[in-house]
């Protein structure tokens, strides 16, 4: 398994995120979900399932069903399996401390030769997304110029005419959770429960009790840029 990067980024003592050692639960194959991620900077994070573990870009505008746009994706490490459930606070100082929100799920079907590594090796992987938001086809193309500075980690997401295609779909418009319906500044201001899982009842009293300090974190309009800036790394 190609993990050692995301582990070595990470100390699991501290982030609530997975270590990589359960399998989520549903069938293993092409499954790929897509995180809204609010770490020093807003992006998405695209995931896509292949061989036993996640292939993974930030896409910093995010996804969008308009063909008529190009999305910078970076490639990063690999993730596990189970990180696709990621939902919760990563704490300051952490790498990529922020809140995370599992913003898309579904699953992906590769396109042309049907061999996705095989796509992926060669820079250029088209693949139908049967998500919840997202739907139809797209491609994943390596990009041959490097900018300046570029670390040959930069590929565009696109969405390919179909019937799917929506002109002037923002996916900053789509602020709610496929697993839990929170929204962004909802998973923020839930401090303690730094992951949510689907056993929790959606009102118990953990819940309840929480709430008014949930009002009381709440930041003015004046306020508002102050935790952006207080986030520590990444
Ligand atoms: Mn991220």
């Amino acid at each position: 398994m190609a993990l050692e990067e995301y582990r070595r980024k990470r100390d699991f003592k501290q982030t609530s995120e997975p270590a990589g050692a359960q399998a989520p639960p549903g069938a293993a194959g092409n499954r790929f979900a897509i995180q809204k991620h609010h770490a020093t900077q807003l992006h998405y994070d695209f995931r896509l399932e292949m061989e036993g573990v996640l292939k993974s870009w930030a896409v910093p505008k995010g996804p969008t069903q308009d063909p008529a746009e190009k999305r910078l994706a970076m490639m990063v490490e690999d993730h596990p399996l189970d990180y696709m459930l990621f939902e919760g606070i990563i704490p300051a100082g952490n790498y990529g401390a922020g809140t995370v929100m599992v913003w898309d799920a579904g699953t992906y079907e590769p396109l042309a030769s049907g061999d996705a590594p095989a796509m992926l090796a060669k820079g250029d992987l088209k693949f139908r997304l049967d998500g919840k938001k997202l739907k139809g086809e797209f491609a994943l193309v390596r990009m041959r110029s490097r900018r300046p500075g570029s670390k040959g980690n930069e590929w565009l997401l696109l969405k390919k005419k179909d019937e799917h295609a929506k002109p002037g779909w923002n996916a900053d418009d789509y602020d709610w959770s496929v697993i839990s319906r929170r929204s962004l500044e909802q998973i923020a201001a839930d401090e303690g429960s730094s992951t949510w899982t689907s056993s929790k009842p959606a009102a118990g009293k953990k819940k309840l009790r929480r709430a008014p300090v949930r009002k009381a974190k709440k930041p003015s309009a004046a306020e508002k840029p102050k935790p952006r800036a207080a986030r520590s790394t990444r």
